[in-house]
This record gives structure tokens, sequence and C-alpha cells, in this order.
């Protein structure tokens, strides 16, 4: 049987090839490393069958933790590909911390280079299509206009299911200290973040990773709004409702099977956009990179936040 391995990866701008990704991460040490594979089902790509599955890591010492996580736009490289060439910093970073690693969410758009899941043919406008993305987490999000209900009765699709799961499973072994999400923005002139923990502006991680960008010389996006017209502050933004898997990892309270739960209530959620437009892959994956050294110091400013 053939796997997403062998499905050809685009790669007009020199990122890893999906294989090239998960040969790197499987780099991770079995002593202190714990590999599972969720599996989707069988694709079909002009008349082969591949095997279709998502990779998550978690270190073997639980406890507090970061949980990280990237590639969950296929079009936003910079995130798996950073994790990819700090793989040996990250295993040694799980030595001394308990860490979350989901480092490629959405595969199979990523080796189209396409947002959602796989298209054939991506089609001109994402309004076009129905938005089936991998971060989906409304099925246990609770509704605002009816608090007894979720916003979504079912997860939109397999890989929504199959991570929103491995969230709730995993967020009382490894309650979230520090969420890092990397993600990237391709319609913006300057990259910005969001804060999604209850400290919102202020939290101090998330000032901590907009002055490390500054000071690396990037451009950072400090007023405005962003293309879905959030208020952005200091180059951070706060207070969103998306339905992300950050959200849920922020939440005070979730809805599994109808009955309200307590939530994995993260301290700190970041996540980071990176300017796809203006700046070559190399250099945002300095930047992914340069937020990604910082973990163990993000680690201890989180763990001294008072909820
Ligand atoms: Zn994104």
């Amino acid at each position: 049987m053939k796997t997403i391995y062998n499905l050809p990866t685009y790669n007009k701008d020199n990122r890893l090839s999906i294989e090239e990704l998960y040969n790197s991460y499987s780099k991770l040490e079995k002593k202190y490393w714990q590999k599972n594979k969720l599996n989707i089902q069988k694709i079909n790509y002009r008349k082969h069958l591949y095997d279709y599955f998502l990779l998550t890591f978690k270190t073997k010492k639980t406890g507090k933790a970061i949980w990280l996580i990237a590639g969950m736009h296929g079009e936003e490289p910079a995130g798996p590909n950073a994790i990819a060439k700090n793989i040996d910093f990250i295993n040694k970073l799980g030595k001394k911390i308990p860490v979350v690693l989901l480092p490629i969410c959405n595969p199979l758009g990523y080796i189209k280079d396409w947002r959602y899941r796989y298209y054939e043919k991506a089609p001109k406008d994402i309004a076009d299509v129905d938005i089936k993305s991998s971060g989906s987490s409304e099925h246990y999000l609770i509704n605002h206009e009816d608090t007894r209900k979720p916003r979504r009765n079912k997860p939109v699709c397999k890989e929504s299911e199959l991570l929103t799961k491995f969230v709730l499973k995993n967020v009382k072994k490894y309650p979230p200290i520090l969420v890092l999400d990397l993600h990237e923005d391709n319609c913006l002139s300057d990259s910005y973040i969001y804060s999604q923990g209850f400290l919102r502006h202020k939290d101090p991680i998330a000032k901590d990773i907009v002055n490390t960008l500054i000071k690396r010389k990037f451009k950072i996006k400090r007023t405005g709004y962003t293309r879905f017209k959030q208020k952005i502050v200091n180059g951070i933004v706060t207070n969103v409702r998306d339905g992300s898997i950050d959200e849920l990892l922020s939440a005070y309270r979730i809805m599994v099977n109808k009955h309200v739960r307590r939530g994995p209530r993260a301290k700190s959620v970041v996540v980071v956009e990176t300017n796809i437009t203006r700046t070559p892959l190399k250099k945002r994956i300095n930047a992914h990179t340069y937020i990604l050294k910082k973990l163990k110091h993000f680690y201890t400013l989180g763990k001294k936040i008072k909820t």
C-alpha cells in the first residue's frame, strides 16, 4: 500500500516534501516521545489508493505542558518546516518539559498548497466551497444563541473529528500552559499574532513573541484590522471566537454529548501569523524558529500566570 509519503508535494517555494517532514519528526527519540497515528482513510489520487493518516507526538513525561501545533492550513508551510528544522531542539526540550506536538494537521492541504481539505483542482475563491478546516472545533464549542447546544452537530471533516478527540483525550494528562499554533497569512502586508488566552493583550508570552519578531526586524502590523475585520492592537488580536482548535484549548466550558463540561483552559494561547506574500519562505521559517527557540522561557512565563 502506498501512503501519503508517496504523493508529490507542491514545491515551488522549496518547502520540504511530506515525506521529508515526517522523516524529520520521526527523529524524536522513542525513549522520551510517544508517536501515534490517527488513521483517516484511504484516498484515491489519480486512480491509486494511498493510506492517509495524521501523526501525533507527546512526551512520555506528563504534566503541565506546551502544546505545539502547526500546518492546520495547507498553504502555510513555515510552521511545519520550522519544526522539522528544529527537531533536535524540540527533542531535547521534551526531555525536560511535557510537550504535545501536532506538527502537520492538514497533510493533504500541505502537499497541494491548499488551505482546507484536498481538492484535485483548487477553486478560485474560498467562498465557493464548503470550508472544511482540520482545526474546526465547533461541535465541542457552546452555541452563543442557544447555550444548550453546540455550534455544530457534527465535526466538519475527519481530520477535525480526530484532532479534537485527541485534544479532549490528552488535556488532563497534559494540561496546556501554553498553546503555540503556527500559522501564516497571505493577505496582509505585515505579520501579527492572536492571543486567545484569558489575559488577551496583556498575555506576557504574546507580548514577548511580538517583541522577539520586532527585534529580529520582522515587520509587524501594529494597528488596524485583519482581513477578517478583527482589530489589531500592538500587533495582537484578541477576543476571537473563531471555532478553532485554539478556541477549544482556551475554552472554560465546552459541550460534549449535549453536556457542559470543564474546558481545557489553556493559560496562554498564541497563534502566529507570518506574512506569506511579501516574505520568502526561508525568512518566515526563521521567524518561527526564533519563537520556537524561546519555548522554555515561555513555559516559565506561562507557569507564573495566575488564573
Ligand atoms: Zn492559518
